[in-house]
């Protein structure tokens, strides 16, 4: 199938006219945010939109309800957060949200802003679809199993695995040339004029652009999973300081929780799992944190029912949802019925049930419809609204 259409992806100049108002998405390459730039995130969605910061599954950013479009830009311009208009939508980059302080083979993180210039320096990659997502792995396999489009996976400290529509290439680079073969390869991508948003959607899509780099894959192919090891809690970074995981209510952060988040001045990252990482605190500052912090939401236990639940946006957000699906997957587990694992949870029913009687286990994706937006990638119990109740699969 070839795809004409352009992409309808939002971004800060494009809203997305949402059924409870637009919504502007804000890309974070590598996920990083500033102290400052989140404490102006704060007052912007409690000035200009609905009071929230939405957390996406590519570590971007969205605001709802957006009322001034153009005081949105400004705002977020004088911020730092849209230092391209051209190419605000392709600035795509997820990367190992710890790499550099904790694990890992390689660090990434100069990587992802050497990649996000590149993509901003190049004019033709403006016309990379807004799906297109980049992947930067340190090594220890947290995001080349996402799905992207185009990557890296460090293999050792100096050589990387170039990753093409979620799958090893078989192309090897060196750490100093990784950067300008993704972006070869974007370029790649466009060459194909394929008229497909992903990567994937095109026949033999990888192998092409492979073909187009003039490059010969060996034989060694690394197998990637989707992770769904968040970062949660206490990390100590090997330089002494400590990370602190956050889960993210249904991805959703209160502007007010936000303050506080910005108040601890230290950078934070918003992860593809809908959380955040905040970094390179001292022991006695992290503990404050978990002392304010969890009493307002956040959650620090790994073992928190709430971190195996995910939401579309559901009613009011989305018009084609048949219900409030973030209010009954909230429901359920403020009632108990998100189990630890999918085997605590027996056998699904055969047919929908109403929402109170839902109970499952493990990962799970509550969905308003049958698009299942958002749906991350691995083994996830499907939890999708039908005319007649819910279905579990
Ligand atoms: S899964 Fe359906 S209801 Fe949910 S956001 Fe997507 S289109 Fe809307």
């Amino acid at each position: 199938m070839t795809r004409r259409a352009p992409d309808s992806c939002p971004g800060v100049l494009r809203l997305h006219q949402a059924a409870d108002g637009p919504l502007a998405r804000i890309r974070l390459p590598g996920g990083r945010l500033e102290p400052d730039q989140l404490a102006d995130l704060a007052a912007i969605s409690v000035d200009l939109a609905d009071g929230n910061i939405e957390l996406t599954s590519r570590g971007n950013l969205q605001l709802r309800q957006v009322g001034d479009a153009v005081a949105l830009t400004d705002r977020l311009a004088a911020a730092g957060l849209l230092p391209s208009r051209s190419h605000e939508r392709v600035r795509n980059i997820v990367a190992s949200p710890l790499s550099g302080r904790l694990g890992g083979l390689a660090d990434v993180r100069d990587r992802a802003i050497a990649l996000d210039e590149g993509l901003r320096a190049t004019a033709r990659l403006a016309d990379l679809p807004g799906r297109v997502l980049f992947t930067l792995d340190d090594g220890r396999g947290d995001v080349s199993g996402l799905a992207g489009d185009i990557g890296v996976h460090a293999v050792g400290a100096e050589e990387f695995a170039l990753v093409l529509a979620g799958a090893d290439s078989g192309i090897r680079v060196g750490a100093t040339h990784a950067v300008d073969l993704v972006l070869a390869a974007a370029e790649g991508f466009l060459d194909l004029d394929s008229g497909q948003w992903r990567l994937r959607d095109i026949e033999d899509g990888a192998a092409r652009v492979v073909e187009h780099l003039g490059l010969t894959p060996g034989d060694e192919r690394l197998e990637f999973v989707a992770s769904q090891d968040i970062p949660i809690g206490w990390l100590d970074q090997d330089d002494g300081a400590v990370a602190l995981g956050a889960g993210v209510r249904l991805g959703t952060l209160p502007a007010r929780v936000a303050e506080f988040l910005a108040a601890v001045r230290r950078p934070i990252y918003v992860t593809p799992w809908r959380s955040l990482l905040v970094v390179d605190l001292e022991e006695w500052a992290a503990e404050q944190v978990v002392r304010v912090l969890a009493p307002m939401g956040l959650i620090f236990d790994a073992d928190s029912p709430w971190l195996r639940v995910s939401a579309c946006a559901g009613q009011p957000g989305c018009a084609k949802s048949r219900t409030d699906v973030r209010a009954d997957a909230a429901a359920a587990v403020e009632s108990g019925r998100v189990l630890p694992t999918r085997a605590d949870a027996g056998t699904p029913p055969a047919d929908p049930v109403q929402a109170a009687m839902v109970v499952a286990g493990g990962r799970q994706h509550w969905s308003g419809c049958e698009r299942r937006c958002g749906r991350p990638p691995g083994a996830v119990t499907e939890i999708t609204a039908m005319p007649d109740g819910y279905r579990v699969d």
